[in-house]
């Protein structure tokens, strides 16, 4: 028995037509962790539904029958770090890793996901195609634009694809660099048809994503994960899941939720209700009353985020019957001067209200997540995460409480994009480990060399590409990039150019051609704001 046969799928795959597009679609790592992720379940059945695509799944373990000569293959990319697998899947289907190595007798390679979207020039040279944006709609009219060019050469399909709204075709722009070392000069498209800004596709339903298959094998053991809201509203301004994919949308009760989660909950007992504030939700609260009927008594429920101030003691009730025994809260940091900067608006005593109701409604544990290097933040402000820990744990005594802490990492499409990451920050992560150890507070930090690598890949341009395929050969830690930066060095910028300096607001970013979904100068006015915050906070201090 194969893994896939211990699938329960929730939709019934057309079967495809003699003539249909085959077509791989991976996932860059195992079969479970792809399986566990919905963006790849929802896209993959979207592929099964048409009768004129025939798909076939690749893990890095584990493939279905692949197809001798498929026409497409795509990769759903979460992770940043899964390139090494793509680099991996690619050869082992004999692909050249470069689209321009490529020829009519290989496949399209397209790519989408949360990390292709957000910022996919270091991977451009890999990608024929990359899908930016929401899939609702953007899916159909690729593979649609497909049919119309599927007879003709490689050159008049990426032609035409480039042509369709949200489908970006980095071969088809020519970037220019002030000097091998320095800023971008120009990005242009190489013909007059293409676009020279592709706009990220955003879909406007209020129907949101359901899993279309639950499995034991996932990573969250037969999980039916249902998306409750796309988008926050609050917009910190480092957030990467609020700003690429605002506007706030939220699935409706009666028409989409309710009966997505009877018929999930049909299959399996275990339910996840995902989003990036899924207790935003208008109807939220009415949510909870529809899961605490009778007949849903032995479903064990997981919420993916928690607003602070929406922890009550009634979701803290529900939480802790339904076999969940901690809430996570993102609370950033304990000095409220930080929290003004990124625009979180909450205070201290709401921080504390939130500890209070989880332990009456009867969660365990408390786990707080927070970062430290925030553009702004000072040793002080470190300084008050320690005392707001404190004052917690006093506010509940007995309730475990947990600082998971990360590093600020700048993420394109945010106000924020154009700030480096702050070297500070890891001896701040360990005067936190320090402290909040003395005092009971268990501290989980994430690495700090972790938080450059993804800086360095959140604004990395198209000269990474050669930097990543050198990484390749050392190995995935940040000795292995430094050597490879000292390789190469003369030929692109320093480590420290991507990562840690500051970037003028007026030069052209690598995704300047690359519309996500606030124009520029709205993110100029937010970072300026957050500018006032800080020269305000030093005034106050
Ligand atoms: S509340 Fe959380 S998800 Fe929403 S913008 Fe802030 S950090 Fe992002």
């Amino acid at each position: 028995m194969t893994p896939f046969d211990r699938e329960r799928l929730l939709f019934t795959p057309q079967s495809p037509d003699s003539n249909a597009i085959p077509l791989i679609f991976a996932f860059p790592n195992e079969y479970t962790i792809g399986i566990t992720s919905l963006g790849y379940q929802i896209v993959w059945s979207k592929f099964a539904l048409r009768s004129d695509v025939q798909v076939s799944r690749l893990f890095t373990d584990i493939q279905d029958n692949l197809p001798r000569n498929p026409e497409l293959l795509g990769f759903s990319v979460s992770w940043e770090l899964d390139y090494i697998n793509i680099f991996n899947l690619l050869e082992s289907l004999d692909i050249p890793l470069h689209s321009k190595d490529r020829n009519d007798n290989h496949p399209l390679v397209f790519g989408g996901g949360t990390v292709l979207t957000a910022n996919p020039e270091p991977f451009a040279d890999f990608f024929d195609v990359i899908l930016l944006g929401d899939g609702e709609n953007l899916l159909d009219n690729f593979i649609d634009a497909y049919q119309d060019v599927r007879n003709g050469d490689r050159a008049t399909k990426l032609r035409h694809l480039a042509t369709i709204p949200g489908i970006y075709i980095p071969s088809l722009y020519q970037v220019t660099y002030e000097n091998p070392q320095g800023a971008i000069a120009a990005i242009a498209p190489i013909y007059p048809e293409i676009p020279s800004v592709v706009e990220k596709q955003t879909y406007r339903g209020n129907t949101l994503s359901t899993s279309t298959v639950v499995t034991e094998l996932a990573a969250w053991e037969n999980i039916y994960m249902v998306e409750v809201v796309r988008s926050c509203p609050e917009m910190c301004r480092f957030c990467l899941a609020s700003y690429l994919t605002l506007p706030f949308r939220t699935a409706s009760l009666e028409g989409s939720l309710i009966p997505a989660i009877a018929k999930g909950l049909e299959v399996t007992n275990r339910l996840g209700l995902l989003g990036a504030s899924v207790t935003q939700h208008p109807e939220f609260e009415a949510l909870l009353d529809y899961l605490s009927q009778p007949q849903y008594q032995d479903v064990r429920l997981s919420i993916a985020s928690v607003r602070t101030n929406t922890v009550t003691e009634k979701l803290a009730h529900t939480l802790a019957q339904r076999d969940t025994r901690s809430i996570t809260i993102a609370v950033e940091s304990g000095s409220e001067k930080v929290r003004r900067i990124v625009n979180k608006k909450l205070e201290n005593d709401e921080i504390i209200q939130a500890a209070i109701n989880a332990k009456a409604g009867g969660l365990k544990a408390l786990k707080l997540y927070g970062m430290v290097g925030i553009p702004g933040e000072t040793i002080e402000d470190v300084e008050q995460t320690v005392t707001m820990i404190e004052d917690v744990k006093k506010a509940a005594p007995g309730l475990r409480v947990t600082l998971g802490c990360s590093t600020f990492v700048p993420k394109s499409h945010t106000p924020f994009q154009w700030l480096g990451v702050n070297p500070d920050a890891k001896k701040r992560l360990k005067f936190l480990e320090k402290q909040l150890r003395q005092r009971g507070c268990d501290f989980r930090p994430e690495s700090y060399n972790w938080s450059v690598i993804q800086a360095l890949i959140s604004r990395g341009d198209r000269r990474l590409s050669r930097l990543l395929e050198q990484t390749r050969e050392y190995g995935d830690s940040v000795g292995s990039y430094k050597r490879a930066f000292k390789q190469l060095r003369g030929e692109i910028p320093s480590l420290d150019y991507y990562v840690h300096q500051d970037w003028q607001t007026d030069q052209i970013l690598p995704w300047s051609h690359l519309q996500g979904a606030l124009p520029e100068k709205t993110l100029v006015k937010h970072l300026n704001e957050a500018r006032d915050c800080m020269v305000k906070g030093e005034k106050v201090n």
